[in-house]
């Protein structure tokens, strides 16, 4: 499947994307069987971790990758499996929670900027500062009015990273309501899952339609060429991980990263 033209996914910029336009399931055609997938999957790690060695020795550039999407969607899953290959100094991984209350008292980018990557670093975040303008959206703590302030504030800060060197990366990991529904299910089968349900788990899937349009609002709002939203097809977890892959490696790519020259002249080493 190796893409190397991610623009079916890619959400344009100011569109009114409608997530029903996109697949959660993988394309029909041309995929590869559950075992290619995997050693995709492999070869894209090995070449994500030398990108990563280069990143940390150029740090001229750094990433954010962000990854949301409703429960169960697989944002501990992909974060796991896509990152497994890399060097575990080499990616800082961060989650968002509900704020606790020092942070409630900040402004909502505050507690997001200071786990923001540095040039040289790759940093994960599993939700983030979309969270505010989603959950708080739906459950009615912010109006429509302070939603769009804050989508401006995101255009703003995102665009501060990228000026100081920063790619921003966003994944919406894309599952339908049955695939949700049978992972919820075999979290509830599964005593050693039990752990990770939360009534709000239940709560927000009633209210799958007002989070789909808020994801709509919010990817439309503030996907750019620069800081791109993309909608990863979720229902297929192999697929979901190869894609992810893809797309990092290509980011990464894309920097043109370049190993330093030494600082001083190695032909004079002599060892002894
Ligand atoms: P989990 O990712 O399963 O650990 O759950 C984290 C919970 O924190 C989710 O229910 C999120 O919606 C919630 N959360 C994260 N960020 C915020 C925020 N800024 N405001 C309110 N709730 C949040
Ligand atoms: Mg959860």
């Amino acid at each position: 499947m190796q893409h190397n033209d991610f623009t079916p996914w890619f959400v344009s910029p100011q569109s009114q994307c409608k997530l029903s336009g996109f697949d959660t399931e993988p394309p029909s055609k041309g995929l590869p069987s559950g075992s290619a997938l995997e050693e995709q999957l492999v070869e894209l790690g090995e070449q994500l971790n030398k990108l990563q060695s280069t990143l940390h020795a150029a740090k001229t550039r750094g990433l954010l990758v962000v990854f949301q999407g409703m429960d169960t969607a697989g944002k501990d899953g992909v974060i796991r499996s896509v990152f497994s290959h890399v060097s575990p100094l080499g990616v800082r991984a961060e989650a968002f929670g509900v704020p606790t209350e020092l942070e409630s008292r900040h402004d909502f980018l505050w507690r997001i900027h200071a786990k923001a990557p540095a040039r040289g670093e790759m940093v994960i975040f599993n939700r983030s500062h979309y969270e505010d303008v989603l959950v708080t959206r739906v459950r009615g703590m912010i109006d429509e009015a302070a939603c769009q302030q804050r989508y401006d504030n995101i255009l703003h800060f995102e665009s501060l990273l990228q000026d100081s060197g920063i790619s921003v990366l966003k994944c919406y990991l894309h599952i339908s309501k049955s695939e949700q529904k049978k992972r919820l299910q075999a979290r509830l089968d599964d005593p050693r899952k039990h752990w990770k349900l939360q009534p709000s788990d239940f709560a927000d899937r009633e209210l799958w339609p007002q989070f789909t349009q808020a994801y709509e609002a919010a990817l439309s709002a503030t996907s750019t060429p620069e800081s791109p939203w993309y909608v990863v097809p979720a229902d297929s977890k192999p697929y979901r991980d190869s894609f992810v892959a893809g797309l990092i490696v290509q980011t990464l790519e894309n920097m043109k990263l370049k190993t330093p020259k030494p600082s001083f002249d190695l032909s004079k080493v002599k060892l002894t």
